[in-house]
């Protein structure tokens, strides 16, 4: 006779209570929708009207988990502190941390404004230090979190152009290495996801800066510059980046700490 183990009934997640910042669009969304699907409830963050965030809530609530959403902005620190303090205080806790929100800024560096560096290292560096650093005894404590990093294939190597972006995603991994020693010994892992180019608004935003920035046109961008990178001549989808969250927020992410995972497409492999 062959013994059969019984099934959980429980979704992998069920019980977990996961931050997306940036959870309204692209890739936090694809994040969020992975562990959404997988039982976890969800804080969402992040910009956009009452109606699409309201349309996220409903989406990921068929899920059967507990959605909300906290619009703190986090190119101010107390807002990136706020979001974590308000999660434990109304969900007694918090496992998963997905460190996603950024944004995007293309020009020469002679040109660059410093306005924008500043914001570019306000919300892709510092915010991810803010939360972590809010969220990090009670990860301990408990002897469980996930902290994921959303860096990019720019936090393993440079374009030209991007000087904040390269600059911040560049800190990210080195942040998200010194985080993994501090939480190792405490079941709190920390991983850099590192997407190559993946169709969002954040892309199609930078179509004609780099256009601008490089006097060509943009099909030319899209071609010679995104695809050129990317040695399988497509763009990753937010899902592929959801998948890889997903498996690292599991049982089979447990060792895997300190890490910076390309979704690439082969693009750092050069
Ligand atoms: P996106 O523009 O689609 O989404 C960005 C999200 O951040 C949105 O939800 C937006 O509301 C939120 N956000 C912006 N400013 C904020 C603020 N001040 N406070 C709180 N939230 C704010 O972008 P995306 O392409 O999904 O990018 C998500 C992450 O992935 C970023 O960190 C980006 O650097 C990284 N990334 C993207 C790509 C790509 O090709 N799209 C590649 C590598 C890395």
């Amino acid at each position: 006779m062959i013994a059969t183990a019984a099934r959980s009934p429980l979704p992998p997640l069920a019980g977990r209570v996961a931050i997306v910042t940036g959870s309204t669009s692209g890739i936090g969304l694809g994040i969020a929708r992975a562990l959404a699907e997988a039982g976890a409830d969800i804080v969402i963050n992040g910009l956009g009207d009452a109606d699409a965030i309201a349309a996220v809530r409903s989406e990921l609530a068929a899920y059967g988990g507990t959605i909300a959403w906290n619009g703190a902005n986090l190119l101010d620190p107390q807002g990136a502190v706020a979001l974590v303090t308000e999660t434990i205080g109304v969900f007694g806790r918090v496992d998963i941390l997905v460190n996603n929100a950024g944004i995007q800024h293309v020009s020469p560096i002679e040109t660059f404004s410093a306005e924008r560096w500043d914001a570019i290292i306000a919300l892709n560096l510092s915010a991810a230090f803010h939360t972590i650093r809010t969220a990090f005894a009670a990860m301990k404590e408990q002897g469980f979190g996930r902290i994921i990093n959303v860096a990019s294939a720019h936090a393993l190597v440079a374009s030209p152009f991007k000087s904040a972006y390269v600059a911040a995603k560049h800190g990210v991994l080195g942040l998200t290495k010194t985080v993994a020693l501090e939480g190792a010994e405490q079941g709190v892992t920390c991983n850099a996801i590192c997407p190559g180019y993946v169709w969002t608004p954040l892309v199609e935003n930078q179509i004609a800066d780099t256009a601008r920035a490089r006097g060509i046109d943009r099909e030319a961008v899209i071609r010679d510059v995104l695809l050129a990178a990317q040695p399988n001549k497509r763009f990753a989808t937010v899902e592929e980046i959801g998948a890889l969250a997903l498996f690292l927020c599991g049982p089979g992410g447990a060792s895997i700490t300190g890490a910076a995972l390309p979704v690439d497409g082969g693009w750092t492999a050069h």
